[in-house]
């Protein structure tokens, strides 16, 4: 199997979204939690996404997790590798989109690395080196209080040259407008500068095509969903990837199937009481999991009795006074993780009965279930709504398993039972 592109993602979500845009691309996707093992067994697929949590750690270990990914992508013949950022560029002085760039850039032996976080169906757009959220630059949109990476500079040239040891250019809308021909024409003169990256101006999803048709003739870009976008749509547009509609998850898994619901947003609130007409719907005693109880241990028996004859819920999820009034009690902290927890017991005692198709609701409560559960990645399949696709388990212990995983506000008044119409 020839990978025509692999992702390095710097956190779980991003990476995800990437994943889900690639697929909605036609290119068959999996993604993975971590840098995978060698011996990992891939299905048939265009793409890889390695989701790594290193946005916010120290540069050298950013830099170390990033290039084993690298390593383990072209060593599964990857011919591309994109480094997914945020779209915000989240990032401080010390890095890490620089160090990481300059290590995956000396690795790749390109000339003259393409940057671009514009995503202009989500409202980021990059005109002359400058990023817009929105309509406001970047330093002026609430990017300006991130708590971990405050972001004072829209100029995208200055921002990465503090962090990187190469010269930074820019590659401006004038010549994405002109087509690949002129970007490659400004990118030679970069390079005979010394220039070793450019940030590139993307305002249209037009110029994400331009962009990606360049990039995919080099070995390394950087950027978020939109060069991803583009990076997708050059490949099957070049004939290299054969676009598939409505990627196929496989055979149906059949047996047990059960819903996990840890969000307690409005969206989620309502979707469970739409489940509660169509299948038995259990509501934990919050105060009963924090206290330590064996609350998970009498879910896990009224789910047992229940799921050889049809789906069931497990909801943690109160109201926001409810809430409110929990978190006051124990600290926000506290009664989160200790619920979280509850979740991934209850995760994993679901499938150790059987369970093999799994909704979860809640974007901490997915990821405390899937780490839980030890899954290393997932073929990324049909969405069910908007920015939820069905998730196929890769090389996960308990062999073929579908899942999906909701964070709080996504999905229609019917989510479970889309979900599990999905999920055969
Ligand atoms: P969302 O995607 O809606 O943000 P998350 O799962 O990310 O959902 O976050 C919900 C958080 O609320 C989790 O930490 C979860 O453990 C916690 N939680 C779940 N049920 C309750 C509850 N009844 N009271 C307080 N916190 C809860």
């Amino acid at each position: 199997m020839t990978l025509a592109l692999g992702c390095i993602a710097d956190d779980y979500t991003g990476a995800s979204d990437l994943a889900n845009t690639l697929t909605r691309c036609g290119l068959r996707t999996v993604q993975t939690i971590g840098v995978p093992s060698d011996d990992l067994k891939l299905p048939e697929i265009d793409a890889v996404v390695v989701s790594l949590k290193s946005r916010s750690i120290a540069a050298a270990d950013a830099v170390a997790k990033s290039c084993a990914a690298e390593k383990w992508m072209r060593s599964r013949g990857a011919e591309h590798v994109l480094f997914k950022i945020c779209s915000t560029f989240d990032s401080t002085d010390a890095g890490n989109i620089g160090p990481v760039m300059d290590a995956l850039r000396a690795e790749s032996g390109d000339a003259v690395v393409l940057v671009t976080p514009a995503f202009p169906e989500t409202g980021r757009t990059v005109y002359q080196g400058n990023l817009f959220v929105g309509a406001v630059p970047l330093n002026e949109s609430p990017l300006k209080d991130h708590p971990l990476n405050p972001m004072h500079d829209s100029n995208l040239v200055r921002v990465l040259t503090r962090q990187s040891k190469t010269a930074i250019g820019l590659v401006d809308l004038a010549a994405v407008a002109r087509g690949p021909e002129a970007v490659r024409g400004r990118l030679a003169d970069l390079a005979k500068q010394g220039v070793g990256a450019a940030i590139i101006d993307a305002v249209f999803d037009r110029d994400l095509e331009t962009i990606g048709t360049v990039a995919i003739g080099h070995k390394l870009s950087v950027g978020a969903s939109g060069i991803g976008l583009g990076l997708a749509r050059a490949l099957v547009a070049s004939g290299r990837v054969t676009a598939s509609t409505g990627v196929d998850t496989g055979n149906a898994v059949g047996g047990p199937a059960a819903c996990l619901a840890g969000s307690c947003s409005q969206a989620t609130l309502g979707q469970i009481a739409r489940a509660e007409q169509v299948m038995p719907v259990l509501h934990l005693d919050p105060e009963q999991v924090i206290a330590g109880s064996d609350e998970t241990q009498r879910a896990l028996a009224w789910a047992t009795e229940r799921i050889g004859k049809g789906p069931v819920l497990i909801a943690s999820s109160s109201t926001p006074d409810q809430v409110a009034a929990l978190q006051a009690r124990h600290g926000r902290d506290a009664a989160g993780h200790a619920i979280e927890r509850a979740m991934a017991d209850l995760a994993e005692g679901l499938v150790q009965a059987g369970v093999r198709r799994l909704v979860v609701a809640g974007g901490e409560t997915s990821g405390a279930a899937v780490d839980r559960l030890g899954i290393p990645g997932f073929l990324v399949g049909a969405e069910i709504a908007a920015g939820v696709p069905v998730l196929r388990a890769v090389g996960a212990r308990e062999g073929d398993m579908l899942l999906a995983l909701k964070s709080g506000n996504f999905g229609g008044p019917d989510f479970f039972s889309d979900a599990l119409r999905l999920m055969p």
